[in-house]
């Protein structure tokens, strides 16, 4: 049939379907009302999705135009979906009935890491997450420290979430992680850091107040920085160091699980203290949405590391879908990623002022802090 043709009977097809649409929709307008508002709910909901999808990948795409455009001497940014997934080939599980004792390190994949997670994305309280957590570790100290008593942790992690407008998201990333981390058999406890005031949101420098805060109370050598609203989907995701710096949230579900381009930071990333303190942190230049986790990137780089993956479906996450409206993009940030190599001296861990604000609940400790950008002065390089 020649192509018009075809196009025209499609449309007519299309438009039959649209025209029994709305007549069913009209139907259960006449005879359901409650029926009718959850059928528009999910058609507009299914709209939402398909847009935020487009969205996603259109911004993905500009990103690479611009990035190209941007791109300079040692900071060229591929577009490249197949990228190689660097990492150790993997060790075996431990064989069923193996024990250990606790005088020995833990191992660093248990068959209790049994792969795939469901995602529970569902609003629930703190308060019953606490009792849900808490059950069974009456003498958990408040701040939510845990450590295995079977076994020497491997690693003592901390946690950090920065976060802004996203309480609901806490205990829904409780509930999610805290069971996970002590499957996987690691000393660790969470730091949620708060912005307060009328700046635009600034996730690296929040990451670096936790920092601060966290080594004020143990020892920690991993550090893990956490999107509030990334969700895991795989146990075997060992939120553990290693001796190169890790980024753990690999294959995004708002990106299609594929990842956006190879120098992609984002998310969920993991450093030893050693390593955060070599490269000076994360930048605190980075005022709004985007770029502070390029700018790690090539922080970690200039100091010669190269970052691993997990392998294969580990690395995937869900993300907890919100009504906020996202934070203002950071239009300057590709000028300053120009930058990166000589800013990194002055701009990080060194230059950084705060007062924060401390306390402490049952399953994390809460650092609220109001930024503003005379805390990071920067000299000039
Ligand atoms: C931003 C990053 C972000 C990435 C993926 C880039 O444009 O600079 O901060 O992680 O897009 O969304």
């Amino acid at each position: 049939m020649p192509t018009h043709l075809r196009f025209r009977r499609r449309s007519f097809l299309g438009l039959l379907f649209l025209f029994s649409l709305s007549t069913s929709a009209l139907y259960f307008i006449y005879s359901a009302p409650g029926v009718v508002n959850e059928y528009v709910f999910m058609v507009q909901a299914r709209g939402i999705q398909i847009r935020e999808n487009v969205k996603n990948i259109g911004a993905q795409v500009l990103e690479q135009v611009v990035r190209g455009a941007y791109s300079n001497n040692g900071t060229d940014y591929a577009y490249d979906f197949n990228v190689s997934e660097s990492d150790a080939p993997p060790t075996t599980y431990l064989p069923e009935g193996f024990t250990y004792l606790p005088s020995q390190v833990c191992p660093e994949r248990l068959l209790s890491m049994k792969g795939r997670l469901e995602v529970n994305m569902s609003e629930v309280s703190l308060e019953e997450v606490e009792r849900y957590l808490l059950e069974g570790e009456p003498q958990m100290a408040s701040g939510g420290y845990w450590k295995p008593k079977d076994c020497l942790p491997r690693w003592k992690v901390a946690i950090l979430v920065p976060f802004r407008n996203r309480h609901e998201h806490l205990p829904i990333l409780l509930r999610h992680l805290v069971p996970v981390l002590k499957k996987q058999r690691l000393q660790f406890a969470f730091y949620f850091i708060e912005q307060e005031g009328m700046e635009p949101f600034n996730r690296a420098m929040l990451f670096n107040v936790g920092y601060k805060e966290a080594m004020k109370d143990l020892d920690w050598d991993c550090l893990v920085f956490h999107d509030v609203d990334h969700l895991m989907e795989n146990d075997r995701n060992y939120y553990g160091c290693t001796d190169m710096p890790r980024h753990f949230a690999v294959k995004l579900d708002k990106y299609s699980y594929m990842l956006p381009y190879n120098e992609f930071f984002g998310g969920v990333s993991g450093l030893t203290v050693e390593q955060f303190k070599k490269i000076n942190g994360f930048p605190n230049a980075f005022w709004g949405w985007g770029g502070e986790d390029d700018d790690l990137w090539n922080r970690v780089r200039f100091a010669n590391y190269t970052v691993s993956r997990p392998q294969r479906d580990e690395g995937r996450y869900k993300s907890i879908p919100h009504h906020h409206r996202g934070e203002a993009q950071f239009l300057g940030r590709y000028s300053l990623l120009r930058h990166s190599k000589e800013r990194q001296k002055v701009d990080g861990l060194n230059n950084l002022n705060y007062s924060p604000l401390v306390s402490r609940r049952p399953l994390y400790t809460n650092i609220t802090v109001n930024l503003s950008r005379m805390l990071a002065p920067v000299a000039d390089y």
